[in-house]
């Protein structure tokens, strides 16, 4: 067993902070919370790790994440090219020559910095090429990660084919194994790049095997344009009357929906995974459709993502979360509409469960998995500390203050270094191998001002 002391902020169903409390890791769950004292004396010989003074969190959940692609060539891709062209000229010929190292070093490195911002449960926005080898980066970094394989069956792209090849590399992704915290899901590229046929088996499939599902849609216009041109309604109207939508499914971005779509979504039951930062880096119009917004007033399941590193780049949960914040106080010209609290349900227990996983993680309860976030508020921007620890957690800091973590009761972050892996020795490979992935995509990443 293992008490970890300090400022507990509980997300139980009351929200409870208990100031000097603790929480009792036994193997890999929560055994108890509750004020330091009273567990002290319940446990006089057991290891006690912080102090009082410590900020004690559930992991954060990140709901939308690309493992693969962007980090060996992590903000890399100018931010001033026009809308699409990151992707098409950049991300997927990338991909396209990713070898297994290329995949696993880039889901060790992207999947380690999220541990150290405190992030514990990654879902993965779809591997293009070794969906295993992102499976094995999951079990050595030792994240709660929920795995996919891209599919697609556009005419030309790495790893397209037809509906039932995708189907058939989804069924392989499902059953691949790596233990008690790596799961696997249904992953589609989304947006106009699937044909009716596959997204409607791609549901079967999820449904059939009880897996979630995620694709992406609408993160721009662009998709509400050629699902209109070629169905004549709107894409999330398409899709649940194609009757794709419903609680198994995580659509990422969701930004340009309207009104009938926010009703879709709630009604089905289908989840939204909002990445602000993307939106924003590739602007692509977040702060004329703040949808998102609606959502969640309408009792919509919402979570966060951090994106790619190359949409968003820093894999960093509260920083997502102040954006989240200050993007709804603003849309709505309102600031009572939304604030820290709200948005640190997102990167908790709402996020949590918008994605499924609610019974498991989000809150720091008994019985819960012991995923545990302690932030260190001896660090500058903490002091002093405000009276409301979440206020200042949202808007005062961000993840250079997470100290230790704690995943499934096993210590992944302790003293602010991860310990899974060593980060120091992966930096030289990384270089190399993001060079030669440049080399070989044809990509050309340059500075925009001379460097001497
Ligand atoms: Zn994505």
């Amino acid at each position: 067993m293992t008490i970890v002391r300090g400022t507990v902020v509980t997300m139980n169903p009351r929200r409870e902070i208990i100031n000097d409390g603790a929480v009792v890791i036994s193997g890999d769950t929560i055994a108890a919370v509750g004020s330091f004292a009273e567990i002290r004396t319940a446990h006089p010989d057991e290891t006690v790790s912080g102090q009082a003074g410590d900020l004690v969190l559930p992991g954060y959940v990140n709901g939308h994440q690309h493992l693969t692609g962007d980090r060996l060539i992590q903000s890399s891709i100018p931010d001033d090219l026009p809308p699409g062209e990151a992707i098409f000229s950049w991300v997927v010929p990338v991909h396209g020559e990713h070898s297994g190292d290329d995949d696993e070093l880039a889901a060790t490195l992207t999947l380690a910095e999220a541990l150290s911002n405190g992030i514990t449960t990654i879902f993965e926005a779809g591997t293009v090429a070794h969906p295993d080898r992102v499976v094995a980066a999951a079990q050595s970094v030792g994240a709660r990660v929920t795995v996919g394989t891209w599919g697609w069956d556009v005419d030309e792209g790495p790893y397209a084919g037809t509906v039932d090849e995708v189907i058939d590399r989804q069924r392989s992704a499902l059953d691949l194994q790596g233990g008690p915290l790596v799961s696997t899901w249904v992953s589609l590229v989304g947006h106009d790049l699937m044909s009716d046929e596959l997204v409607v088996a791609a549901s079967e499939l999820a449904r059939s095997r009880g897996v979630g599902m995620t694709f992406h849609l609408s993160p721009t216009s662009s998709d509400v344009d050629s699902y209109l041109a070629r169905t004549g309604k709107r894409p999330l109207v398409h899709l649940s009357a194609l009757g794709v939508l419903g609680p198994h499914v995580a659509v990422a971005h969701g930004v340009h929906i309207d009104t009938q779509e926010v009703a879709v979504l709630v009604d089905s039951g289908a989840a939204v995974v909002s990445c602000p930062w993307a939106y924003l880096r590739l602007g692509q119009g977040l702060t004329r459709e703040f949808r998102h917004l609606d959502l969640w007033r309408e009792g919509g399941r919402l979570a966060l993502g951090c994106d790619a590193e190359n949409a968003g780049d820093m894999v960093d949960g509260i920083r997502t979360a102040a954006l989240f914040a200050g993007v709804a106080k603003d849309a709505a010209v309102d600031p009572t509409v939304f604030g820290a609290h709200d948005a640190l349900e997102l990167l908790t227990i709402a996020g949590a469960e918008a994605l499924g996983m609610a019974e498991q993680i989000g809150s720091l309860e008994v019985g819960k998995q012991a995923d545990i976030v302690v932030h260190d508020r001896s660090r500058i921007e903490w002091v002093p500390p405000s009276p409301d620890p979440v206020l200042q957690l949202i808007w005062g800091s961000d993840g250079r203050s997470v100290r230790d973590v704690y995943v499934a009761g096993e210590p992944v972050v302790t003293d602010g270094r991860v310990r899974t892996v060593d980060v120091d020795a992966l930096a030289a490979e990384a270089r190399r191998a993001g060079r030669s992935l440049r080399t070989r995509s044809g990509v050309e990443a340059v500075s925009r001002w001379p460097i001497r």
